[in-house]
């Protein structure tokens, strides 16, 4: 058991670190409150290879692994989960891309996404279904040497930025739900107006509406009918960068009430003093702490898990543990901040509401639980 980071991985942490600081901090308001991600920090992501981290050099990623993105991505989440929201999403649509693509489709796809120049989404969600996928109404009709898609997916991240969606859809014939690469803004390809909601603001939430988009069959992601098996192992890696992103917004709960707690005075005295004080602060970084070497750990286990099974389990269990403790370490650092971190003015009122989010993302908590107990129950 080695709990150092490799040259590379310092190197990657520290790049990610200094990128958050210089550029994403400053904007991180702006960002929240226009709920929009300035081009330039996207491209310096893009620049920085953030966007392609854990995949194959061959096909334009870093070739760093799973372990080096939890890295990157928990100082990215910490100056804007917004920002890492878009990169957890690209992620989880371009791993299943790498996982499961021909060469044709990794050669045609992945290096602008790695790059940045293009941002992946993985569609899912419709307005009848979420945790159910079973559900999925979206159909793919086949015609000749090409699938027609219809239907509306629901809550798609990063839906309105140029680059492939990978769509699950139900063969009418088969009824069996198959996976397509599909180009946005296609011909039949159109969104609606960014949803508003509470917390990660910048990472854009649409619905996507497709109406007889034509997809040539060379653009089934796998098999035929092979969607449920794409779409349960995509999100078993997804939840890599959801945990991540919620380790960052703990690690923005810590550094913030420690800064807090130092600064202000009561009598001449900082409140630090106060035992109650002492007691959220010993509680934040006890939460860190466990949350931290949970998340790493799963990056390694991304990279070096053999059994699809138990790594869902394993995601599952850090996605529920570290979302959760988002939302109780940033009550925590509320707690710290008084009635001013009820104030837009101080960085803890965006992390509470950002901290909500993490646990409705990729399968609800009440769903991890059930992924976790089947698993170790061998009962579904
Ligand atoms: C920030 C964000 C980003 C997202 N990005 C994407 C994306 O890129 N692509 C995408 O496809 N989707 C995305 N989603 C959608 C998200 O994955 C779904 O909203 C989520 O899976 C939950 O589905 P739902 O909202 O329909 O809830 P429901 O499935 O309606 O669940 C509601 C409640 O019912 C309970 N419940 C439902 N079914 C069961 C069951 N079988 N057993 C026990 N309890 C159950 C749940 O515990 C939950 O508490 C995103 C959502 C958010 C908030």
């Amino acid at each position: 058991m080695d709990f150092n980071l490799s040259k590379e991985q310092e190197l990657i942490q520290r790049a990610a670190r200094e990128f958050a600081d210089k550029f994403i901090d400053p904007l991180a308001q702006q960002i929240d409150v226009e709920n929009a991600v300035p081009e330039d920090i996207i491209a310096g992501l893009g620049e920085l290879d953030m966007f392609g981290i854990p995949f194959e050099e061959e096909y334009g990623g870093a070739g760093s692994g799973y372990s080096s993105y939890v890295l990157a991505m928990e100082q990215l989440g910490s100056k804007s989960s917004g920002v890492a929201m878009i990169i957890s999403a690209h992620t989880l649509g371009l791993g299943a891309i790498s996982v499961f693509g021909t060469e044709e489709q990794k050669k045609k796809y992945m290096p602008k996404a790695c790059r940045g120049e293009h941002i992946v989404s993985f569609a899912f969600t419709e307005p009848g279904t979420g945790s159910d996928p079973k559900q999925i109404a979206s159909t793919a009709e086949k015609q000749g040497d090409y699938y027609i898609l219809n239907g509306t997916k629901r809550f798609i991240s990063n839906a309105n930025y140029p680059g492939p969606i990978v769509m699950f859809a139900k063969e009418a014939d088969s009824g069996k739900v198959t996976a397509f690469i599909v180009d946005k803004f296609c011909e039949g390809y159109s969104i609606s107006e960014p949803w508003e909601k509470i917390g990660m603001h910048g990472g854009s939430l649409l619905d996507v509406y497709m109406k007889d988009v034509k997809v040539p069959a060379e653009n089934i992601l796998g098999q035929p009918g092979m969607g449920y098996a794409i779409l349960q192992m995509g999100i078993s890696y997804g939840k890599v960068g959801v945990s991540s992103t919620a380790l960052g917004g703990l690690l923005a709960s810590y550094q913030e009430a420690v800064k807090y707690a130092k600064e202000k005075t009561h009598r001449d005295e900082p409140i630090g003093k106060f035992p109650s004080i002492k007691m959220n602060i010993a509680d934040i970084a006890e939460k860190y702490e466990a949350a931290k070497w949970l998340v790493y750990r799963l990056g390694f286990l991304a990279d070096t898990m053999k059994d699809p099974m138990q790594f869902a389990k394993e995601a599952a269990l850090a996605k529920d543990f570290v979302c959760e403790e988002m939302i109780n370490v940033s009550r925590l650092c509320m707690n710290v901040h008084g009635s001013y971190g009820l104030m837009k003015d101080y960085k803890a009122e965006r992390i509470y509401r950002d901290s909500i989010m993490g646990s409705q993302v990729e399968g609800v908590s009440d769903m991890q639980k059930m992924i976790i107990a089947g698993v170790i129950l061998g009962m579904k």
